[in-house]
């Protein structure tokens, strides 16, 4: 009788559903088991309800920054010259019931896809057994069903994709209601009126940009020199920029130590206030964060966004032999395998880079592997990455960073948005195109985009990195006029010229 792979995953995020896609075409006997729903955090809490959030959010800035520009009126009210957002105003009741809605409702089709690709899905939590590797090579995963049932399954692969949580600081534990969890955010039914955000990172400067948008006095607390520590430091100079610009109060090398709820003040120093901000006159109503240098702000709201840890404590790994670095990350070589034989690791649980589209590719890379199929193995320079504030800031390929420390040589260019036609019609002041080249052939390595929609803008460059093109390549092609990517072509077509003129020198 022909042997059936019998392959478990536990977690039904993007790593462990896409895995469960692949192993089920190439054939195998699929199990995934999940503790919240399929789709993971990336559907559930994370990715799709932030950018859909986001997406109200952008049509609030889109409106806010260009309607006087462009000439439109507004029938129904005068702008406020201090204020002029609140021309139009945001119903975040209606706002986060439509991001639950599309959540869940993604979170339906993802689990008829998988069910119907034959895969059985079990609700409950996942864990290595004890008994370790039987002798036919098999492991064993236990299911702690929600009924308090164990159950114990044998698999000859396992795939572990669990993804991680929000990290809480002792002195500043989320209560749901004024201290939240990114995780949190979607129960709120008005807009917070004065929002402290902990945490300038890509979540921090997200949700600081949208709540922003969507009227709330936002306070940035970043215990870095600027914002998105990460980035590409000239983007991140542009997007701390607007941030001020705006009205947000970015305060930089400022770290949180403590965040408690306070009884609402009675004095007239409140901060200033928006007509569809939330309401609040009762005891603990207003939050106060204490920073590291002693100074108190305080707020209406707290939302904390200070990274992450991976969810991977009760997973059995140690007794399994599956090893973890210092922050509890499961160490993966670049087919997914870690260190027990059997058993893959895939998505945020490995630290690898913590994005939707690596974890999935990690999570097929593993089945690939796991059934014997041909796999290309993990390469992080190709993976284009997208952060999702106004302007959008999207990277792809090696950055300023490696190119600064010597692992790249390459040279640069960066062309700034003003002088786009396209980006002068839309009133687009704000932004650039970069891009990275190597010094003697012109191949393209890398690039940045700070535009309106960079996550769709990035592409082109994403294609020429991923296939090597050069410079002149990428100038030679026809881009629309008048757009956006125009300046992609430009940025192309001046490096182009500067590698001549230093060729002809
Ligand atoms: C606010 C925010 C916005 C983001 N936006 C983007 C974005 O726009 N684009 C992007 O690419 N990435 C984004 N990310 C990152 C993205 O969400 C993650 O990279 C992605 O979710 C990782 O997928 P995963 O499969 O590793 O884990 P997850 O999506 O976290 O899924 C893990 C699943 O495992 C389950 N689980 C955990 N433990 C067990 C257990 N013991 N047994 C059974 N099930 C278990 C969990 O319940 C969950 O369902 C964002 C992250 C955050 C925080």
């Amino acid at each position: 009788m022909e042997h059936v792979t019998r392959i478990v995953i536990i977690g039904g995020g993007p790593g462990g559903y896409e895995a469960a896609l692949v192993a089920a075409q190439l054939g195998a006997e699929v199990t995934v088991v999940d503790r919240d729903g399929l789709g993971g955090s990336a559907v559930l809490t994370d990715c799709v309800p932030s950018k859909t959030l986001i997406a109200t959010a952008e049509v609030m800035t889109t409106f806010d920054s260009s309607y006087e520009e462009l000439g439109i009126l507004v029938a129904d009210g005068t702008p406020d010259a201090a204020d002029p957002a609140r021309v139009v105003g945001v119903d975040l009741g209606k706002v986060n019931r439509r991001v639950k809605r599309l959540a869940i409702a993604q979170s339906h089709d993802i689990t008829q896809a998988v069910t119907r690709a034959g895969v059985t899905v079990l609700r409950g939590r996942g864990r290595l057994g004890s008994s370790g590797q039987a002798i036919d090579g098999s492991r064993e995963v236990l299911v702690d069903h929600t009924d308090g049932r164990v159950e114990s399954l044998r698999a000859d692969a396992v795939l572990i994709a669990t993804g991680v949580r929000p990290r809480e600081l002792p002195d500043a534990q989320p209560d749901g209601e004024r201290i939240l969890a990114w995780t949190q955010v979607y129960d709120l039914e008005e807009l917070p009126r004065e929002l402290i955000v902990v945490g300038s990172g890509v979540t921090g400067a997200e949700f600081a940009g949208a709540y922003q948008a969507l009227g709330s006095n936002v306070t940035l607390v970043s215990s870095r020199d600027r914002v998105l520590p990460g980035e590409d430091p000239d983007a991140a100079e542009v997007l701390e920029d607007v941030f001020r610009r705006r009205g947000m109060n970015v305060m930089s090398r400022s770290r949180a130590e403590t965040v408690k709820r306070v009884s609402a003040r009675t004095d007239a120093a409140e901060g200033p206030s928006s007509p569809k901000a939330g309401k609040e006159g009762g005891i603990g109503d207003r939050v106060e964060v204490t920073l590291s240098d002693g100074k108190v702000i305080t707020g209406t709201h707290c939302l904390m966004a200070v990274g992450s840890i991976p969810n991977t404590a009760d997973l059995g790994l140690e007794e399994a032999g599956v090893a973890v670095n210092d922050w509890g990350q499961i160490k993966v070589d670049r087919v997914s395998r870690t260190s027990a034989p059997g058993v893959y690791a895939a998505g945020d649980c490995t630290g690898v880079f913590m994005l939707a589209s690596v974890a999935a590719m990690q999570g097929r890379i593993a089945m690939y592997h796991a059934l014997g199929d041909a796999v290309q193995p993990l390469n992080l320079k190709t993976v284009a990455s997208n952060v999702f504030t106004d302007p959008e800031i999207a990277t792809v390929g090696y950055t300023h960073a490696d190119v600064s420390c010597g692992k790249m040589d390459a040279v640069e260019i960066k062309l700034p948005l003003r002088g786009n036609p396209r980006a002068k019609m839309q009133g687009i002041r704000d932004g650039f195109v970069k891009l990275f080249a190597r010094p003697g052939t012109g191949i393209v390595v890398g690039g940045v985009v700070v535009a309106p929609r960079a996550s769709e803008l990035i592409h082109s460059i994403s294609i020429a990195v991923d296939n090597n093109l050069t410079v002149e390549q990428v100038a030679n092609t026809f881009t629309v006029y008048p757009s956006l990517s125009g300046s992609t072509a430009e940025a192309a077509r001046q490096l182009h010229i500067r590698k001549r003129e230093g060729a002809g020198s």
